[in-house]
């Protein structure tokens, strides 16, 4: 890379599933890449294969603190991401977004940077319109258990928009639907980690409800595409973008599809919905692809392969360990009260 192209650039929850594959990408593309975790639920292993690199550089650091170093861009991605682990101790979480955001939007405004905020579909909550287009406001209860993810994500756009009206900062929003991939926590109780982990265990596949819920899956790869390329977008594209694969489909299907992915004979369970789950989610993509011209590429199944193919070698891993498969979120009890969420594997 020419010296004239190349950047310092922070990364707060680099050592996570997404943040990961962020340094990753910046690495390779030969910026100086700057990892920000407290580690709550990312871990160096995330991350171990970027140590040796002389431009990546790990820091642990809670971003509910200030922090002082000389970057020229900001991805702003540390939260808690699955409910399993953002319900674990929700004061936290909306301290992490709010507070987060605060430090990180006042970094950037002290070196003049341009910030990437890691927004989320959950600011829609159970939405009453569908497919969701970022001009909806969204459906959210305040004081649900989810609230704390999605109420904290919210402020979070009012900062930023905010600071971008008050102080002119250049700012990004992506609006992230659900992500998955190599690296996702085994016990992060998602519903990919979950039936991923169940149907290579040989363990029943537990779906919530009667599984006609929808979602909408993008491979993290298609997901990482999109987040350079709105961060590298012209000046002035300060408004939320939707990122997602438009691909909406049940949770039954889902676990169909994750067991012909695995070669499983497992059987699925019906299990109580969450509370607050939401119904439907499938993104309106026509402003990223107006606006810098992204879709995503990767068909379920293909993604689902190379899903199939981590997990295995992490429960391989797991084995030889003599630590057994790891325990996964089965329900959003799942994490006992006095655990770490990341010491649940
Ligand atoms: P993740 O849990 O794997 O990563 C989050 C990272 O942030 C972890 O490494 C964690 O240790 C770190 N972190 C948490 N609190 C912190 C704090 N106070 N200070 C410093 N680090 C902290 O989750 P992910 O799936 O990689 O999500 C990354 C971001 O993308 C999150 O902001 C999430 O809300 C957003 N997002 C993800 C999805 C998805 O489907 N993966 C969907 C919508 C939004
Ligand atoms: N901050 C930071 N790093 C910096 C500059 C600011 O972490 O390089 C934090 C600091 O804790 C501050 C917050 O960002 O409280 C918001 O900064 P801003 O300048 O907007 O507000 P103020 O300092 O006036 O509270
Ligand atoms: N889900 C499920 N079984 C599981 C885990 C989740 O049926 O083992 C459902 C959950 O109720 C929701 C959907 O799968 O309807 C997606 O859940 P996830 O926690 O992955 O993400 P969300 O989109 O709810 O944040």
């Amino acid at each position: 890379m020419r010296e004239f192209d190349r950047k310092r650039i922070l990364v707060t929850g680099g050592a996570g599933f997404l943040g990961s594959h962020l340094c990753e990408r910046l690495v390779e593309a030969g910026h100086d890449v700057l990892c920000v975790d407290n580690f709550f639920t990312g871990t160096r292993e995330n991350v171990a294969h970027l140590i040796p690199r002389s431009n990546f550089e790990l820091m642990r650091h809670d971003v509910t603190f200030p922090l002082y170093v000389e970057v020229d861009e900001i991805y702003n991605l540390a939260c808690p991401a699955s409910p399993v682990h953002y319900q674990y101790d929700p004061v936290r979480t909306t301290k992490t977004s709010v507070h987060g955001a605060i430090n990180m939007l006042g970094l950037a405004k002290r070196l003049r940077a341009k910030i990437f905020q890691a927004s989320t579909s959950e600011v829609y909550g159970d939405a009453r319109v569908h497919p969701q287009k970022e001009d909806y406001w969204g459906h959210v209860n305040p004081i649900g258990p989810r609230s704390c993810y999605d109420e904290g994500k919210r402020c979070a756009e009012t900062l930023f928009a905010d600071y971008r009206r008050q102080y002119g900062l250049e700012i990004r929003i992506a609006r992230i639907f659900n992500t998955y991939g190599p690296r996702m926590h085994p016990a992060d109780g998602r519903v990919v980690s979950n039936f991923m982990v169940q149907a290579l265990s040989g363990e029943p596949l537990t779906v919530y409800g009667d599984g006609s819920q929808t979602r909408s899956l993008c491979y993290v790869d298609d997901m990482i595409d999109g987040f350079v390329a709105l961060m590298d977008a012209p000046d002035g594209t300060c408004d939320p973008v939707n990122l997602g694969n438009p691909h909406e489909i049940t949770m039954l299907e889902l676990a169909e599809r994750i067991a012909r992915a695995t070669g499983s004979a497992s059987p699925i369970t019906f299990r109580p919905l969450p509370i607050d789950d939401p119904w439907h989610r499938r993104p309106d993509i026509s402003s990223a692809r107006a606006l810098i011209g992204w879709e995503p590429r990767t068909a379920l199944d293909e993604g689902l392969a190379a899903t199939a193919g981590y997990f295995r070698a992490q429960l391989a891993h797991a084995r030889h360990d003599g630590r057994g498969a790891p325990p996964h979120g089965s329900s959003l009890t799942f994490i006992q009260p006095g655990s770490r969420a990341s010491k649940a594997l």
